[in-house]
């Protein structure tokens, strides 16, 4: 039991929705947050937890019962969930199961807006998983807020054709940032501390094509390489944002 909690992300915020408020400042809580407080932070009566709502603020909560119904939080939320981090991310969809992971770590690392995109050399299965249904993708990124103590809930785009994407959609997204494709292989390196925002554009576990590289250089994107050792996805993807925030 123990070690299938601790599988998941670490709860170091736990995080509440506006329907587990019982009064204006009292939540009671079931299933897995009740479970993980008791079973993995073994909290008992009186012991305080972070606390934030979801979209909302941050504090601090107090145990005052605990039952087999629920456990009864006692909060007080009055500070700002952290600084998002400045960089859109574009990501061509990964599997499924790297996907969870990726959405956790992007959701722990402060990016707020990403846009799962379409690419020659993603599999055309991915598109149908279940993992994309809107409460599966908002469970990943929950664990993420968790995990990383913010409140403030990634937005998600889908985006299953390439070209209609970078048309019409990309130029609006790009505006004011500077935009960055991570290609193995290119001569110019990724920046360090960049500090500004960015949009950066992460190539399916194949790769981008030339034509997508192409179309993204023409959106005003520069490819940038981190060096000759090709990372998977799930590991270029903290990599690339660490360097650029
Ligand atoms: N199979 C491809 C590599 C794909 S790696 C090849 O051999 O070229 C998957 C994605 O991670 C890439 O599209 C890129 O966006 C990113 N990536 C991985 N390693 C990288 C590196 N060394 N430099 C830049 N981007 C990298």
């Amino acid at each position: 039991m123990r070690r299938q909690f601790l599988a998941f992300a670490t709860m170091n915020l736990i995080l509440l929705d506006e329907e587990d408020f019982v009064t204006d400042s009292r939540v009671c809580l079931i299933g897995r947050r009740r479970d993980h407080i008791l079973n993995v932070h073994r909290a008992v009566i009186g012991d305080e937890l972070r606390v934030g709502l979801l979209n909302g603020l941050m504090g601090c909560g107090r145990i005052l019962s605990v039952t087999d119904q629920g456990l009864e939080i006692e909060t007080s939320l009055d500070q700002q969930p952290p600084e998002p981090l400045a960089v859109t991310l574009l990501l061509a969809l990964p599997r499924p199961k790297m996907l969870r992971r990726i959405l956790q770590s992007v959701s722990s690392l402060g990016v707020k807006k990403m846009f799962l995109i379409n690419s020659y050399r993603v599999d055309k299965s991915f598109w149908g998983s279940p993992v994309l249904q809107s409460e599966k993708l908002q469970e990943q990124l929950v664990l993420g807020l968790e995990q990383g103590i913010d409140t403030i809930l990634p937005e998600i785009h889908l985006c299953p054709r390439f070209k209609p994407f970078v048309e019409d959609r990309l130029p609006d997204i790009v505006r004011g940032t500077t935009a960055y494709v991570a290609h193995p292989g290119v001569e110019s390196a990724c920046p360090h501390d960049f500090n500004k925002p960015a949009t950066l554009a992460i190539g399916p576990e194949g790769g981008f094509i030339p034509y997508e590289v192409e179309k993204l250089q023409n959106c005003g994107f520069i490819p940038i390489s981190l060096g000759e050792r090709i990372l998977r996805v799930e590991t270029a993807v903290p990599v690339l944002l660490s360097r650029l925030i």
